[in-house]
């Protein structure tokens, strides 16, 4: 299918290294190799406006550095590309292999295969890795949202303990590519699954509603997502969705009818506000004092290594977040997001997008491990606010 004939397309065999984009959500096009540098830019597929997220495997039969150029600039992060060397089951940021926003080198000190990411990945198996270590947590109940257009199951997990006064909505991954969002909604579920009192308190509090990955196809398929056409995920919730997920995400919201809506996604590959966790406020005026309240208690549970500032949050009105965001000149197709939707429902008390960068919280590298913790910190400030509800 897909992958088969890309895999064909831009498999390539020259010197003594081969690039491929058959791995999981693979995304590469080789334009062209001289002696040891190779050119490269990211598959756009259906996106309509230059995006950067790519992942290819490279296969080293000799020893050697190898740069790896990419025809257009920012696609490369503020800490280099990701690599691992086990077919990704770790991954770590090479700062020092970076040249500039579109150039990185690789030096091969053995034969073998590595795979390149521009950030740390977060898929489905890495889901399946986290549920199946609470599988016998009975206050873990998996089922599914829907089928997504390419009949694959969008997971929907549900916490709680008992029949709680309250509910939570918390989705990732409307723009598939945003993967350290997946990071930190894993470490906010874990705060709650966790052992003790706090978080037993937290789930006879707060029933969570989480959907990991609500455009499903393009998470597991690599796409850019962001931007797609005709309608970008992120901007179909005004009231006539084209997606399945969007649809049940919807009807979801009005099934549980939650006190808040938690959107989690990445920014831009780099600069200013794009560099640091930060919530993003919406045109709807009465969520701003509740947002206020949960960037407090947000920046109090972060931790050292992972801060965040209240004063952070990207007001409404200010840089890309104005009406014009939400028409077709700039992201795909007319629409609402989800948060900005939910100021129809008036049991939804916030309703946020919150924005985690791909590799650093200012001068602060991120971890896979930190941005775990960073996201206990988040299921932390989900339990304070369920707190203060009345
Ligand atoms: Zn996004």
């Amino acid at each position: 299918m897909r992958i088969a004939r890309r895999a064909v397309l831009f498999f390539k065999r020259i010197f003594t290294m081969e690039i491929s984009s058959e791995l999981p959500a693979g995304n590469i096009r080789v334009l062209d190799i001289r002696e040891r540098t190779v050119l490269l830019e990211q598959e756009q597929r259906d996106s309509k406006n230059e995006w950067f997220y790519w992942k290819f495997k490279a296969r080293f039969d000799e020893p050697g550095v190898w740069h790896f150029k990419f025809a257009q600039p920012y696609k490369i992060g503020t800490r280099g590309p990701a690599v691992s060397f086990d077919r990704g089951d770790n991954w770590e940021w090479r700062p020092d292999s970076s040249l500039s926003d579109a150039e990185f080198t690789f030096d091969c000190r053995e034969p073998g295969e590595v795979w390149f990411c521009q950030g740390l990945p977060y898929l489905q198996r890495d889901w399946d890795r986290f549920t199946a270590e609470f599988a016998q947590n009975p206050a873990m109940r998996l089922s599914s949202l829907c089928k997504s257009r390419k009949g694959r199951n969008v997971e929907l997990l549900e916490l709680r303990e008992g029949t709680p006064p309250l509910a939570a909505v918390l989705t990732a991954r409307h723009h598939c590519q945003e993967m350290s969002a997946s990071m930190v909604l894993e470490g906010a579920l874990r705060h709650a699954l966790a052992d003790g009192e706090e978080a037993r308190a937290f789930r006879r509090k707060v029933a969570l509603h989480v959907v990991p990955f609500t455009d499903k196809d393009g998470v597991e398929e690599g796409d850019q997502g962001k931007g797609r056409l005709p309608r970008d995920h992120a901007r179909d919730y005004d009231g006539s969705p084209i997606y399945p997920e969007t649809a049940a995400v919807w009807k979801l919201i009005g099934k549980v009818k939650p006190f808040l809506v938690l959107d989690l996604h990445s920014p831009w590959i780099r600069g200013n506000h794009h560099e640091m966790p930060h919530l993003v406020e919406n045109r709807n005026a009465r969520f701003s004092p509740e947002l206020d309240r949960f960037a407090r208690l947000l920046e109090e549970a972060a931790p050292e290594y992972a801060p965040f500032s209240a004063a952070d949050t990207l007001r409404w009105g200010t840089a890309w977040n104005t009406a014009a965001n939400y028409d077709s000149r700039s992201v795909s197709g007319t629409g609402l997001n989800l948060t900005t939707a939910c100021g129809a429902f008036s049991f939804v008390r916030l309703a946020v997008s919150l924005e985690i960068p791909f590799a650093n919280f200012r001068e602060k590298t991120m971890t896979e491990k930190e941005f775990l913790r960073f996201g206990e910190a988040l299921g932390e400030a989900i339990g304070r606010y369920a707190d203060m509800q009345a």
